[in-house]
């Protein structure tokens, strides 16, 4: 995977300027990339043991070839990018909750980061997961998606033991309709399941993942996808037994103009599973929490940016998806390579002006 696609393309500064990066998935390692080719020196920062991100330790290999990610990994190094990993940056104290985030052996302060480099890049994503608030949600069995799937690459890659993987079973409900209830279905399957539900409370047509990757990614391998259903509760002793199931019907479009889903009164029923990964998405994980440093956030928790990723805190940017919100992998590396432009400008330039 190449994270230096444009650099024929782009000046050389010479003497360049100190930029730190800080996450190390698509966006952060793409605006890395083109910010070595224009001659800036780049550090990166992140809280996991090896650069690239969910590339690496969200997604399965079968989808994005860790290989292939390594050898992007090793031509920014060749260039002279720095690469600090297992360092979390943070600014408040404590430990954030997020998907990980154990995985990081020092903290580094964000406001060190900013004083000590003429620009920042802020490409931490979205690594929190959202937790699903109804009756039984803590029984073992119960697990979030990406925590799931983190888990098992953290493993494969060698960095965590079997013992840290969650236990598959042989029948799994995942509960969602975006990327993460995909590829979790997958490898619930892979990880030897032999009966695979996604239970979405709308239909095929609405959901986040689209209709025809549904159908071709697990229509065709197996799973039953199962619209019109949502999860009122889960229900087990020491353990996860059944999860609890209300129908939905469509109703009035909401605020996303998508058709509302309300409940079937009476229409209550059980679905026997041994496991359920929980994949109702994930929210941006900025480096800092609100207030710490000054910089703005949204209503949603992504980082608030102009058009040229600038958040409201003179020197710091900020791209993928941690702006956007969850998305794609192409649309995080493009938004990479323009912040590096954005940052370029801004180095050569000095100026901070609207
Ligand atoms: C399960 C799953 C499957 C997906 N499948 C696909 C797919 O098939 N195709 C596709 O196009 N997209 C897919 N996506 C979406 C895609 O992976 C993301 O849109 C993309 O990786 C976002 O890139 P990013 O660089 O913004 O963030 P990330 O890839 O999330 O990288 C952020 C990095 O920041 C680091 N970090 C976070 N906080 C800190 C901190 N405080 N200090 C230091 N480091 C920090 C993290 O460790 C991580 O390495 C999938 C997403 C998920 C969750």
């Amino acid at each position: 995977m190449k994270f230096t696609m444009r650099c024929r393309d782009l000046p050389r500064r010479s003497p360049g300027k100190t930029v730190a990066v800080i996450g190390a998935g698509p966006a952060g390692l793409a605006a890395a990339g083109h910010l070595a080719c224009m001659g800036h020196s780049v550090e990166v920062y992140d809280m996991l043991p090896e650069p690239g991100g969910l590339l690496l330790f969200g997604i399965p290999s079968f989808r994005i070839p860790r290989e292939n990610v390594r050898v992007g990994v090793k031509e920014l190094l060749e260039m002279g990018v720095r690469f600090h990993v297992r360092t979390l940056v943070y600014c408040d104290g404590h430990m954030p909750e997020m998907e990980g985030v154990n995985m990081a052996e020092r903290v580094v302060d964000f406001r060190d980061i900013v004083k000590s480099h003429d620009a920042v890049l802020i490409a931490t994503g979205t690594w929190r997961s959202r937790h699903l608030e109804v009756p039984g949600a803590e029984l073992p069995g119960v697990y979030l998606a990406l925590d799931y799937l983190f888990r098992i690459y953290a493993h494969e890659l060698g960095y965590l033991p079997g013992s840290a993987v969650y236990p598959t079973g042989r029948r799994v409900a995942v509960i969602g309709g975006g990327l993460t209830a995909i590829d979790a279905a997958l490898e619930a399957r892979m990880q030897g399941a032999t009966d695979v539900y996604v239970l979405y409370r709308r239909t095929a047509n609405e959901a986040p993942a689209g209709k025809a990757n549904i159908e071709r990614e697990l229509v065709r391998r197996g799973v039953h996808f199962v619209e019109l259903v949502s999860p009122i509760g889960f229900v087990g002793d020491s353990r996860l037994r059944a999860v609890r199931l209300v129908r939905m019907r469509l109703g009035e479009r909401d605020a996303s103009g998508r058709p509302r889903p309300e409940p079937v009164p009476g229409s209550e029923h059980e679905l026997e599973v041994d496991t359920s990964l929980v994949a109702i998405g994930e929210e941006p994980t900025p480096p800092f929490s609100n207030g710490c440093t000054g910089i703005a956030l949204n209503g949603d928790k992504t980082v608030n940016v102009d058009g040229r990723f600038r958040t409201t805190m003179r020197g710091v940017f900020a791209a993928g998806d941690v702006v956007h919100g969850p998305s794609m992998i192409g649309k995080a590396m493009s938004t990479g390579i323009n912040v590096a432009l954005a940052i370029d400008e801004y180095l050569t330039s000095g100026s901070w002006r609207a």
